[in-house]
């Protein structure tokens, strides 16, 4: 399948696989993007999602805008919202710049997936849909989403009365080791249990979460559609495979504390587009640009699974108590001394976990 020449292949047209395609056309590069479904963003069909803005200092738009990646969707700043923990208790979150920007996802008008669909098109990207690649030496860039399940997030898209906003609860009856959110804007929801296990009870977790969230924010659902999705993250020893590179959620970028991809996925795929285009090791880009990131992450992921709803609740009071929720985020994602030294040992006692399986053989 893969041509000769110069132009690059890519597979997959979600935010990883646009994002090297954008990248490329713009250095003047011909490409060619496959998707096997037959438009963007299929497996989120109007789905409302957080585009994380605490992961860095500079405000995530400005961050799109110097990689030249487009930020014409439809969004909702967020700067305040509410938070319950496990015993019905309120904290309200504020920050003074936007905590995160609400996203519509999927092949409609307005959407991320659109927007970057459109600057590809517009740079003369060339779209192949219904192009499912199967074959390894089927494209430079592989960027096909995940690959297995470290975490679920189930529930309902839905059309409602309600004022747009975010409500969160964090509380293991309702969604084992992750969270239950609700989301809406322009009078379009989501709601969801995000779950990092118990995935054999979902049913049940997803009813309890729509149940709080009638009680705790006054949840008013018109016409429900089941959604849901899986989550896929964990650290590569490389995001190389042979000749071709690795992006998104197809390389595990996708941060593990609470499941927010689309960034990770869009550097990773600028990332891998610009090492095609300079010869230069992706390895070291990504490693520079998310490993830090990521492995802070699995030591929170790690704490927070530890410690309970306990712990949810330690956290959310400092997060109230806090004048700036985006600030305090910021520095909870940050590799400190004693989350650097934690990371150290997890990944020690993985290789001593490995070396000893390969002794037992
Ligand atoms: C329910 C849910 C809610 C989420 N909420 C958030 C959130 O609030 N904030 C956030 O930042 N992240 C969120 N995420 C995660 C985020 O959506 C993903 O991390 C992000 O979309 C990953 O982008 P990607 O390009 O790597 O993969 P994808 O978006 O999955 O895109 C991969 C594309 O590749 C195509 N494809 C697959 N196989 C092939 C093949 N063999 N050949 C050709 N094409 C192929 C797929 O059809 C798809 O279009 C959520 C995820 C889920 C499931």
């Amino acid at each position: 399948m893969k041509t000769s020449g110069d132009t690059i292949e890519i597979a997959g047209a979600g935010p990883a696989g646009l994002a090297a395609a954008i990248t490329l056309a713009r250095a003047g590069r011909g490409v060619i993007v496959h998707e096997a479904q037959s438009e963007v963003g299929h497996r989120f069909k109007r789905d409302l999602q957080g585009l994380d803005n605490w992961t860095t200092r500079q405000d995530v738009l400005s961050v799109l805008h110097d990689q030249g990646i487009t930020t014409d969707f439809r969004m909702r700043p967020c700067r305040e919202g509410a938070a319950f923990d496990a015993w019905g208790r309120k904290y309200v979150t504020r920050s003074d710049e936007p905590f995160f920007y609400m996203v519509e996802r999927g092949p409609g008008p307005g959407t991320l997936d659109t927007a970057l669909l459109h600057q590809a098109l517009y740079l003369g990207v060339q779209m192949r849909f219904n192009s499912r690649v199967r074959d390894e030496q089927g494209a430079d860039i592989f960027a096909t989403g995940p690959k297995k399940v470290d975490a679920i997030a189930i529930g309902y898209h839905f059309d409602t009365p309600m004022a747009d906003g975010y409500w969160v609860i964090c509380d293991n009856s309702l969604a084992p080791q992750g969270y239950a959110y609700l989301l809406v804007m322009g009078g379009r929801g989501t709601v969801k249990s995000c779950m990092f296990t118990g995935f054999k009870q979902k049913a049940l977790y997803v009813w309890r979460t729509v149940s709080a969230f009638e009680r705790l924010a006054g949840l008013k659902m018109i016409d429900p559609r089941a959604h849901g999705g899986v989550g896929n993250f964990h650290i590569p020893s490389s995001a190389c495979c042979g000749a071709q590179v690795l992006a998104g959620e197809q390389a595990g970028f996708q941060d593990p504390l609470w499941g927010f991809g689309m960034r990770a996925a869009i550097t990773s795929g600028v990332l891998a587009a610009r090492s095609l285009l300079e010869g230069y090791d992706y390895d070291r880009y990504w490693r520079q640009e998310l490993e830090a990131l990521m492995s802070t992450a699995l030591v929170n992921r790690t704490l927070h699974s530890r410690l309970g709803n306990h712990g949810y609740r330690w956290f959310l009071r400092r997060v109230e108590n806090h004048s700036d929720a985006r600030m305090l985020l910021h520095r909870h994602y940050r590799p400190s001394g004693p989350k650097r030294l934690l990371a150290l040992l997890s990944a020690a006692s993985k290789r001593h976990g490995a070396l000893q399986s390969e002794f037992q053989r």
